[in-house]
């Protein structure tokens, strides 16, 4: 077995080599729990648990971390605008104090949670939230403190990117606004710099810490979650596209600055779920979550079916039309596998073409092909298939049973 996953690190599909023969650390950049999840989002996720599913197929035993973000994630990712978080206490109507962003943060986590139950996504086995790690996290900035790589702004504490030889590795990084005043604006000596520690505001939300009340930056956090969790490096650090250019160049820039070795060593990261063309944004208020499909009556497991028929790389568009036809063909074989009852051995040549798919950088789509190869195949027993069918379940966990 050679599993081969793109790492964005090298932009190539590489043969995957745990650290640790047999086992597997994995980190997913988790959700800001000020809103529900939308199908976007929650696509991050389904890509997370196939790769753990995968692996898992392959006999190697996986360590999970999902983060939950319940603070620090300021509007744009790159440390400007409210935090979302904030944001969220202000839409609704709670005090904006530390227990009303407990009550939010609850409210959201335990929504995101009975998302991923849902979607038939295994359960990680950490869930941290950052306002939990704060001992870690204020570790961390005073260590790059120490090492020179942060300075001290009225608004908080800053990393400077230009003091690391190899900053942005991961590549992607957006063209961003050199102008004197914009750097005027900010104070910062790069535009690229970003925040460790960011002090509070007017309203002193926040916690203690030795530059004062505030609180620890988006990026840190997973930094200094990851770290106390899984080590470094460990092997697999996923998220959507999107967090390339910014949030994880700086989780790698710190982590590295930190503690003088890699973060991770795979770096995978799926594409994107739009509608209309359009961008799928929590922020935006434009995303649909896994309730408007249950209102619809789909089945939550009608949608990560959906997904499966994709590869992780490639964009998809949501639309209802879309999400009705991945239905059809769902339904289609949970009423082929419903009447079968007596369980045979698995087929053994449609397990090596399944298991190829998979290895081939986690080929769901074409895995899905074989499936529906065996289902039509006259040669094979339905007692055969039906073991089969099931054996594929454990990656697709579309809950045949
Ligand atoms: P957030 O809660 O905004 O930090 O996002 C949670 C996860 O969803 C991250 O891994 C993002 O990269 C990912 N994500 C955000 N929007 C989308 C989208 N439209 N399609 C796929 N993944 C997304
Ligand atoms: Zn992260």
């Amino acid at each position: 077995m050679v599993i081969k996953l793109h790492n964005s690190l090298t932009n190539s599909l590489e043969e995957f080599v745990p650290i640790e023969p047999g086992k597997v650390s994995m980190y997913h950049c988790g959700p800001t729990v000020y809103d529900y999840a939308h199908v976007g989002n929650l696509r991050s996720y389904l890509f997370a648990d196939t790769l753990r599913r995968t692996v898992e197929y392959f006999g190697l035993d996986v360590e999970q971390v999902v983060n939950i973000t319940d603070i620090g994630h300021l509007t744009s990712d790159a440390d400007t605008g409210d935090d979302k978080m904030v944001k969220g206490l202000k839409r609704e109507d709670l005090p904006l104090t530390l227990e009303g962003l407990k009550t939010l943060a609850n409210k959201y986590e335990q929504a995101f949670k009975d998302d991923l139950r849902a979607l038939n996504i295994e359960t990680p086995h950490h869930f941290p939230r950052a306002t939990e790690y704060l001992e870690k996290e204020i570790e961390l900035v005073k260590k790059l403190e120490e090492k020179g790589f942060a300075y001290t702004l009225p608004d908080g504490i800053y990393f400077e990117t230009s003091k690391l030889p190899n900053y942005g590795k991961l590549g992607g990084l957006t063209p961003i606004d050199e102008s004197i005043a914009r750097l005027e604006e900010s104070g910062k000596k790069s535009p690229r710099d970003f925040v460790l520690w960011k002090l509070s505001g007017d309203n002193h939300l926040g916690f203690e810490s030795p530059w004062g009340v505030g609180f620890p930056g988006w990026h840190i956090e997973c930094s200094a979650m990851s770290h106390e969790l899984l080590g470094q490096p460990f092997d697999i650090h996923t998220g959507g596209m999107d967090h390339i250019p910014v949030h994880h160049n700086n989780e790698i820039a710190q982590s590295e600055a930190a503690y003088d070795k890699p973060l991770a060593n795979y770096w995978l990261h799926n594409e994107f779920v739009s509608m209309e063309e359009d961008k799928m944004s929590k922020s935006k208020g434009t995303g649909i979550g896994l309730s408007k499909i249950a209102e619809r009556n789909f089945s939550p497991l009608a949608y990560r079916y959906f997904l499966l028929m994709a590869h992780y790389r490639t964009p998809v568009n949501f639309s209802w039309e879309a999400l009705e036809a991945a239905n059809n063909a769902f339904e289609k074989l949970k009423r082929f596998v419903g009447p079968l009852s007596t369980v045979g051995e698995v087929d053994e040549s449609y397990k090596t073409q399944f298991q190829g798919k998979l290895e081939n950088d986690l080929n769901t789509a074409q895995a899905l092909a074989v499936v529906w190869t065996l289902v039509k195949d006259k040669e094979v027993s339905p007692e055969n298939k039906l073991a089969t069918l099931l054996d594929f379940d454990k990656v697709l966990g579309l809950g045949l049973k």
